[in-house]
């Protein structure tokens, strides 16, 4: 076995680190995370001495000492360095000079829109040059990679809808680039790590996906009409800390690669694909954090307008169509009508089969088709639609431990968010939910064995390569939370008099 010395430097000190071979990527995170002194929710980025991003995993290339790499968590507050939090700064006092001078004047001076305009143009530098290293974007002309700079703090001080506008622009400024064709292959594989892209990122991750499915030629979409359309779901997203848009990113980028894996292109048609993509994108719109038996329960207006069944899931899927009502996001405009109502019917049925009430009744007719499974069956691919985006909704524990793991943090904190409601209002508490009860081991072990691997497993008998890359890596959580699950009784057991 070769060992592997990497030299980099983190909080201004110069480090060595020391790997085999057989190290694995969790691994080879946790140690940088460990040097790093970084929290889990913290993202790591890696630089090299052009200030390019690097991947921090186990074919991390060897360095020397001179030319060691920058290890940063680039979640934390950038104090004294120049940033667009600083612009918003500018363009509001400038903005609120505007409205003195309006005041007193009537009218505008032309310096004032001179100012502007400056204000404007710096913006959209700042931002274009801030993107660039961080996304791991070149520019289309030449190979001139653009300096690096870090990526911007959430500002406060930002109402919602200003936020979303900057994540418009961001995202319009950047998705022209091209995406480095290292990040293209790994969109399409589980082992895509969300935590190291922001959303307008994001969007033009999702652009990627669209476009490389072929997407926009088959259905005639315009690119702008697919971006306008991309723009709103994420704007109909809550800020919640499970069901958020990084949760339908992950979700829509489980579907990508599980479509590329099991080469689904070649076995069901183009519309099937769209349907199949569209829905993961748009399953949880307007999620509010509490889930269907709270909604029945303390009788919201969403469990009254939809009589009990399946509130949230009828309701994601209004949004969606919703959304898709705005000619200028209408993806589904340059369709016949025949095609529209296919794809609406389909986008339906994908959607309300995310209500994990109906998952023994779906997972059991899959059962009862998979050894005679025949893809020109049309009730055939309906199941095996509804299983594709139910697999992609609840993959998390797919994905490598460091992804993984955050991911379990933020589904207790909106349970426990829930319990506490219920609690409060005396409504009943789902043990499931409750913090008094629940603990991440627990959690996850009954999850993985009784919903988790019987699902899996039923897929990867009809398409054996997904074993290696969903079955065995949610063997591996299993594994690691029993063991965890174990201790924690050990422990218990000692400890009680
Ligand atoms: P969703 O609400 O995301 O459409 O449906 C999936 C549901 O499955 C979640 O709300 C949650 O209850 C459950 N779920 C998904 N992933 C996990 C997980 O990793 N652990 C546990 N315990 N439940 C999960
Ligand atoms: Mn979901």
């Amino acid at each position: 076995m070769t060992t592997k010395i990497i030299h980099f430097k983190v909080n201004g000190k110069l480090e060595t680190a020391e790997f085999g071979s057989d190290v694995s990527a969790a691994d080879v995170k946790d140690l940088f995370r460990a040097a790093a002194e970084a929290e889990p929710h913290h993202i790591l980025k890696m630089y090299n001495r052009e200030g390019t991003v690097v991947k921090i995993s186990p074919r991390l290339e060897a360095n020397s000492r001179e030319s060691y790499y920058r290890l940063e968590v680039v979640a934390s507050d950038l104090q004294g360095v120049a940033t667009a939090s600083d612009l918003d700064n500018m363009e509001h006092r400038l903005h609120h000079l505007e409205s003195r001078v309006l005041q007193d004047v009537g009218t505008t001076p032309d310096i004032m829109s001179e100012l502007k305009s400056h204000v404007e143009s710096f913006r959209r530098k700042l931002e274009s040059v801030e993107h660039l290293s961080w996304i791991g974007l070149f520019k289309d002309d030449g190979d001139q990679h653009l300096a690096k700079s870090p990526p911007k703090p959430r500002t406060p001080q930002l109402n919602v809808q200003e936020e979303r506008q900057q994540v418009r622009r961001k995202f319009l400024n950047i998705s022209s680039l091209q995406v480095t064709e290292e990040v293209r292959e790994l969109l399409k594989t589980p082992i895509f790590d969300n935590w190291q892209w922001e959303e307008a990122e994001m969007l033009v991750l999702l652009q990627v996906m669209f476009t490389n499915l072929d997407f926009l030629t088959a259905f005639h979409i315009e690119l702008e009409v697919l971006q306008n359309f991309l723009f709103e779901v994420y704007c109909h997203y809550n800020n919640i800390p499970f069901h958020n848009f990084q949760h339908c990113f992950c979700v829509t980028q489980m579907m990508y690669g599980l479509i590329w894996l099991t080469d689904l292109r070649n076995k069901l048609g183009r519309t099937d694909l769209f349907i199949m993509l569209t829905s993961a994108l748009c399953h949880d719109l307007d999620h509010p954090g509490y889930n269907n038996v709270y909604q029945i329960n303390a009788q919201t207006d969403l469990a009254l307008r939809y009589n009990d069944i399946s509130p949230l899931e009828n309701h994601h899927c209004a949004v969606a169509f919703g959304i898709l009502a705005k000619p200028e996001c209408n993806i589904l405009k340059n369709l016949s009508s025949e095609q529209y109502k296919h794809i609406r019917g389909g986008m339906i049925k994908c959607i309300l089969a995310t209500d994990m009430a109906q998952h023994n009744e779906i997972l059991n007719r899959f059962r009862s088709i998979q050894s005679a499974f025949d893809f020109s069956n049309k009730e055939h691919k309906e199941v095996l639609m509804k299983i594709m985006v139910k697999v992609s909704d609840i993959s998390n524990e797919a994905r490598p431990m460091a992804v993984a793991a955050p991911w379990l943090d933020c589904l207790l904190q909106e349970f426990f968010n829930q319990s506490d409601r219920e609690k409060q209002k005396g409504l009943p508490v789902s043990p499931f939910m409750d913090r008094d009860k629940v603990s991440k081991p627990s959690s996850q072990t009954s999850f993985i064995r009784f919903v988790l691997l019987p699902l899996f497993s039923e897929l990867s008998k009809l398409f054996p390569c997904l074993e290696q890359h969903i079955l065995e890596p949610v063997g591996r959580a299993l594994e690691y939370y029993s063991v965890m699950e174990k201790a924690s009784r050990d422990e218990e057991a000692t400890t009680k008099p």
